[in-house]
């Protein structure tokens, strides 16, 4: 009991989290994402915004029936991590092996032997084009909510205008795109940034600790520079006290940057007049001032540094840091921002977890009893009851119950429809494994890493292989 309360508390004191030691001391250039890293959105409003821009643009341009209009939203409907399948109009929740965990058909749970006899084995190949989609970020949360329920629409009107689940995975898509560049969500934020934005002064006043201490910071958006200006000149310029505005502030800020395609393909890099939003040509190497487009090639080519030189911050796993570990060698952070909620449900479900493993302790050596007392039967070694091989078998039974309900117990710590973020059953979860696989660090917002010092070296612990776990290695 104590050694697992021992971890559990130094969980609420640490933010930042560490795959791969960083030192932050040595990094020159730290590179921001801005929409959900830079700039913290109230993600229920935004993604319930996100939704009902969707429903709107399905019957409006796609034909879908009217009933999608009376939609509601539920933010705890779905989860990041979870993928949707097209073919069979599933959504499932994977292990970091890809072994399905949990599984919905729309918004209905799909019993385990039916979800057997669908799937043939409990894996499946999430690299199959066209037929699984990711849940990748926190605004497609809006889009697997819509799935689950387009889904039951469909299955409860045969002949409706809905069309395949397959089809309706890419229009969901497409229309989730179009939303976003559109300018119909946009607008709607810009119109009420106090109800989507959240302002943090104590951010921008680290943001202007860490120049002191020599960190240039730098944006890279994909967003466009109407926009960027908008949230910037809201969130970041009114609260700067050593300096005039964001542009100020920022050694550069590139927008419009089309990233994953910024770390691997080569795009030319415009000036932006910041008083106009006109471009021009850049002449001459990158200096501060705002840019358009370019290609993290020429980025640190003109910075005259190397990949490790900068840290990437992002919330995005496949827009921001999968690519750039893959193309370029940039240290990366990303931003988890369910992590929050999920580490303070973890620590709330501490009890259970040591319960169910005090549990399992019990259960194994009745385990390896009755193997015992079996194979000696099997082998002819000696006689055993039947009654002694029932009594163990009970045994086990009661145990396997007992665990069941605590399982269940823990789980609704977490969210009420699909459990934790980063876990799949025993399992990392198969976001748990990108986040790993990605990101030297990640932490639930900028400012848990922005408080700490410009100096702080992040190491990360060594992690105990299978067979290193008896000896505690
Ligand atoms: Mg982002």
């Amino acid at each position: 009991m104590e050694s697992i309360l021992e971890q559990g508390k130094p969980m609420t004191l640490h933010k930042v989290f560490v795959n791969r030691t960083l030192n932050l001391k040595k990094i020159k250039y730290i590179g921001l994402d801005m929409d959900h890293t830079l700039i913290r959105y109230n993600s229920q409003a935004f993604e319930d915004l996100a939704f009902h821009k969707m429903c709107e643009k399905l019957v409006a341009n796609y034909n879908y029936p009217k009933a999608v209009l009376d939609f509601k939203f539920d933010f705890d409907c779905a989860i990041r991590g979870l993928v949707l399948d097209g073919k069979n109009g599933n959504i499932l929740k994977v292990s970091r092996h890809g072994a399905i965990r949990m599984s919905k058909h729309g918004t209905e749970a799909i019993p385990f032997a039916k979800q057997q006899k669908l799937y043939k084995s409990i894996y499946i190949d999430l690299q199959e084009q066209k037929r699984y989609y990711a849940v990748d970020t926190i605004f497609s949360i809006s889009l697997a909510v819509l799935y689950s329920l387009l889904v039951d629409l469909k299955d409860s009107q045969m002949d409706s205008k809905i069309p395949s689940y397959a089809t309706m995975v890419e229009q969901l898509i497409e229309c989730m795109d179009e939303c976003h560049t559109d300018g119909s969500i946009k607008k709607q934020v810009a119109e009420n940034l106090e109800s989507f934005v959240h302002r943090d002064p104590q951010l921008v006043a680290n943001l202007e600790r860490y120049r002191k201490h020599g960190k240039k910071i730098f944006i890279l958006t994909n967003s466009d520079f109407e926009y960027t200006k908008l949230l910037l000149d809201y969130a970041i310029t009114p609260f700067l006290k050593e300096y005039d505005s964001w542009i100020d502030l920022f050694e550069f800020t590139i927008v419009s940057a089309k990233k994953p395609r910024f770390f691997y393909e080569n795009h030319p890099l415009l000036r932006i007049d910041p008083k106009t939003g006109s471009t021009s040509d850049l002449k001459g190497k990158l200096e501060q001032g705002v840019y358009l487009g370019g290609s993290a090639k020429t980025l640190t080519r003109d910075l005259e540094v190397d990949g490790d030189d900068i840290l990437y911050i992002g919330d995005h796993i496949y827009g921001d840091i999968l690519r750039l570990k893959k193309h370029c060698n940039w240290r990366t952070a990303l931003v988890v921002e369910e992590l929050g909620s999920e580490v303070e449900a973890l620590v709330k479900a501490l009890p259970q977890i040591q319960q169910i493993r005090t549990l399992m302790d019990e259960k194994h050596p009745i385990e390896q009893e009755l193997v015992d007392l079996i194979s000696e039967r099997i082998e002819g070694i000696s006689e055993v009851p039947e009654s002694k091989i029932i009594e163990y078998q009970q045994q086990i039974t009661a145990i396997d119950k007992r665990v069941s309900e605590l399982i269940i117990k823990q789980q609704k710590l977490f969210n009420s429809h699909w459990g934790e973020v980063m876990r799949a059953g025993n399992e990392e979860s198969y976001l748990a494994h990108q986040v790993d696989r990605f990101a030297c660090v990640y932490m639930a917002k900028l400012g848990d890493l922005l408080e700490l010092s410009p100096r702080t070296y992040f190491r990360a612990h060594r992690r105990p292989l299978a067979h290193e776990l008896p000896y505690h290695i």
